[in-house]
């Protein structure tokens, strides 16, 4: 199907779409293709984003109409191997841009975080085919900005709400467990056939590929120079997000086999001895690549994200002992219930995974990146700052580009300290 043909059917409104993919190509030279000394294998990655709107959606669709479920997320708390295991596909939604403002701001209010506005934007203006394609939604119960916006986002997409305790007990386990529950038969009443094991082991075992293939990736860049930049290793992380994960892992493993040469070779792509830092925070969604270009673009390089698109994703996987259903969902409810996002109260084990991140990575600052409004990051970066055994640099954005020289200046004298 030709792509208008593909927008069309979906309902965007195709004006102001074509105006979005035409904003996207001058940012992407800048930001990505203006980059020196790129992997090759980062080809396949560029080729996703150039069609970012088109071969992907395609595919979704497909599958929808073979009569499988598609479905969106916006935040890693979703178990999506259920998705995998009920024979659908999930994709997390991007909501990395500012959109449809006025109209957003008719619905929500002014001072909210970013994310939440992009993604009711995308939605009100009719931009994304991805959210169209899906069925219906998962959202989550974990920062009150997104658990109160899902209840008027309902008007306009059919969305089911997980709930996710905010504590780290037995009980909250408990709960966390027939949440997961709850939401397989879901999924089951949905596509009226019950999940066996067997799927369910598999859909755990493709998704625990693609986050070992993530795992491989962040591991290269312990080496000084690193083979990769941070810009790509975000860019890839974003795309997770998105693709299928057979085709996904497959590319990823050969973009490893050729980052582990050039780090034989002793080949880097920045000089060795540039400042390495790690981003600490909230989720940047595909397109948000202001800081990380920021920082990359001050001299420094980037060697690692404690971010939902980074680390938090990739870190745990789904340990499997038992190979029952209610084993594996189990398991699998474990493994969400280790994420350390700053909706948990207490959160200690945060400030420690980003300690060691420092440690691992050699890196000599932590740059705290929070969206405006975002109340669990914003506040949560004092605890950061406090424990950190190397300087801290808090940054508080939004999408606009308006601040940009501002944070610029903040970054090169940050980088300053670190030399
Ligand atoms: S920061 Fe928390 S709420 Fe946001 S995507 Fe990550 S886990 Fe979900
Ligand atoms: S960035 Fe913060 S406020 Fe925004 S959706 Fe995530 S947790 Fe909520």
């Amino acid at each position: 199907m030709d792509r208008e043909a593909l927008w069309s059917s979906l309902g965007l409104d195709l004006e102001a779409h074509a105006a979005l993919l035409e904003a996207l190509g001058p940012l992407y030279q800048e930001v990505y293709l203006s980059q020196e000394n790129r992997p090759r294998g980062m080809a396949y990655f560029d080729a996703v984003v150039a069609d970012i709107h088109g071969a992907r959606v395609a595919e979704l669709l497909q599958i929808r109409e073979a009569g499988r479920p598609v479905v969106g997320t916006f935040c890693v708390f979703v178990p999506e191997e259920i998705v995998w295991a009920a024979g659908g596909a999930c994709v997390g939604l991007c909501a990395g841009v500012e959109v449809a403002t006025e109209r957003v701001e008719e619905v929500l209010p002014r001072n909210l975080c970013p994310l939440i506005k992009a993604f009711f934007g995308f939605k009100l203006a009719r931009l994304c085919p991805y959210m169209e394609v899906c069925h219906f939604l998962v959202g989550e119960t974990t920062c009150d900005g997104k658990k109160k916006a899902y209840e008027i986002f309902e008007a306009y997409k059919p969305i089911y709400v997980m709930q996710v305790p905010h504590r780290k007990d037995e009980e909250s386990l408990k709960l966390w467990i027939a949440e997961v529950e709850r939401f397989l038969r879901y999924m089951e009443e949905f596509t009226g056939e019950s999940i066996s094991a067997e799927a369910l082991r598999e859909a755990i075992e493709l998704i625990n590929r693609r986050r070992r293939a993530l795992k491989r990736l962040n591991e290269l860049r312990r080496f000084d120079p690193p083979p990769i930049s941070g810009r790509d290793v975000l860019l890839i992380h974003q795309l997770s997000f998105f693709d299928d994960p057979e085709r996904f892992t497959r590319k990823l493993e050969e973009l490893c086999a050729e980052l582990e040469e050039r780090v034989s070779a002793g080949e880097g792509v920045c000089p060795a001895g540039t400042p390495r830092v790690v981003i600490s925070g909230c989720p940047m969604a595909i397109p948000n690549w202001k800081v990380a270009h920021l920082v990359e673009s001050s001299g420094a390089v980037i060697v690692g994200e404690e971010s939902c698109v980074g680390t938090r994703y990739t870190r745990e996987l789904v340990r499997v002992s038992e190979n029952s259903k209610e084993g594996l969902l189990r398991a699998l409810a474990e493994r969400y219930f280790r994420i350390d996002c700053a909706i948990f109260t207490p959160n200690p084990e945060r400030p420690a995974h980003l300690k060691e991140m420092v440690r691992d990575l050699s890196a000599a600052g932590v740059i705290h990146y929070a969206l405006k409004f975002c109340d669990p990051y914003t506040i949560e970066a004092y605890r950061i700052e406090k424990d950190s055994a190397v300087p801290v640099l808090k940054i508080e954005t939004d999408y606009s580009l308006e601040d940009r020289e501002q944070l610029r200046t903040r970054i090169e004298a940050f980088l300053e300290v670190l030399r």
